[in-house]
């Protein structure tokens, strides 16, 4: 079965685009009482970008924490904050900026709004069914591809899993490389490296196909310009790679590092981006061209990493983390093929977590 695949039906890209989102917004506004809510990274509270978003008096602002990872249960008081300050007619839109983090969160509590229960219900494969409000995301770091996914990915009382529907996938995405010019450098390479890995592990797996592999060497491309050759449209260049290397696994799939680094945050609560980073440098027999490029691109940037993270994990820590690892199917098959289980016996990924 080939997948049919939905994608962001409106994008607007350029230097100082965000000064649209006024106008863009406006088309969409339902009526005089039904309010935008703006779910922005609490980390522009004080700081001009909070200034420059067209809230109207019948909006909601609310800043959001991304210090841990989006968990069900914030989304579900989110929503429940935005029932309560919005009034009684359903929001015309969620808008979320920020990083992967926030977009996520928009994601989620546009498509809460309209579903009953909890976001901890929907977590897996189009459990959605009803569709969201109307949602835009506005990227301030780059890389995840969280902008083009049809996954908001959640940290639940059981799991670490998206709500993957094509519900979840943003009505309007508004890229300006401005808004990522200011991110700390360590944070701009954490997350410029999921989009890295992204491309090797499409690039290398067994799914790919000429849609994924077009996207994915233009992505890889990109990336390689923006952390070893960079120049003044890095930040451009490394926003549509963002965009692009997400695109290449939409229609293929991530691999081995992706799976491990799930492990890694859920638990020990390392970001999605570190925790990449963490478990790529451990995975040269899966990966060695993509491994020995990434420790170039680290050296360049003077990033360092941390080590000995699972040192005084007990074994059951560890053998969660294999857990969490392991109910990702899909991503062992692309990159191993379809005998992945013999290939990577539990054992394998236990001692590989007790590398890190
Ligand atoms: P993030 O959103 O978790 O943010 C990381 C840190 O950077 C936070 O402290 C945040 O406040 C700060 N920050 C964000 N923009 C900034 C800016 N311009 N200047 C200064 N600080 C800034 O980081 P991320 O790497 O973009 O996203 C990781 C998240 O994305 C994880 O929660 C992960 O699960 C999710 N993710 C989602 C998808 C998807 O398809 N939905 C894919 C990959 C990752
Ligand atoms: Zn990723």
């Amino acid at each position: 079965m080939f997948r049919n695949f939905k994608t962001v039906p409106q994008i607007i890209f350029g230097r100082g685009c965000f000064n649209q989102l006024d106008d863009i917004l406006s088309l969409r506004r339902t009526s005089a009482d039904a309010a935008m809510v703006f779910l922005l990274d609490d980390v522009f509270e004080n700081q001009a970008l909070r200034e420059r978003l067209p809230v109207k008096t019948q909006d909601v602002l609310i800043p959001v924490n991304v210090d841990d990872e989006p968990k069900t249960a914030y989304v579900d008081r989110l929503t429940a904050q935005v029932r309560e300050q919005a009034g009684k007619a359903l929001p015309s839109g969620v808008i979320g900026i920020g990083g992967g983090s926030t977009m996520d969160l928009a994601k989620a509590v546009s498509l809460m709004l309209t579903n009953p229960g909890s976001a901890a219900d929907y977590q897996g494969w189009d459990l959605i069914r009803v569709p969201a409000v109307y949602h835009v995301g506005i990227p301030t770091l780059s890389g995840t591809g969280a902008e083009v996914s049809r996954t908001t990915v959640l940290t639940g009382p059981e799991k670490k899993l998206g709500i993957n529907s094509d519900h979840t996938v943003f009505d309007q995405i508004v890229l300006d490389p401005e808004l990522i010019a200011g991110a700390p450098a360590d944070q701009r390479f954490f997350t410029g490296m999921d989009c890295y890995i992204h491309c090797v592990e499409s690039l290398e797996g067994t799914f790919l196909n000429a849609f994924s592999r077009a996207y994915g060497e233009k992505a890889m491309a990109l990336c390689r310009n923006v952390f070893l050759d960079a120049g003044p449209d890095s930040d451009d260049n490394l926003m549509i790679a963002s965009y692009f290397g997400g695109m290449s696994i939409a229609y293929s799939q991530v691999g081995i590092c992706h799976a491990m680094s799930y492990g890694l945050s859920y638990v020990l609560g390392l970001h999605h981006g570190i925790g990449n980073c963490v478990a790529f440098d451990y995975l040269e027999d899966f990966y060695p061209e993509g491994v020995a490029e990434f420790r170039r691109m680290q050296e360049a940037h003077g990033i360092s990493l941390p080590r000995n993270l699972t040192a005084d994990l007990t074994p059951d820590q560890v053998e969660k983390m294999v857990n969490v690892a392991l109910v990702l199917e899909p991503l062992w098959e692309n990159a191993l093929g379809k005998d992945w289980k013999t290939i990577m016996p539990r054992e394998r990924i236990f001692d590989l977590y007790l590398r890190m």
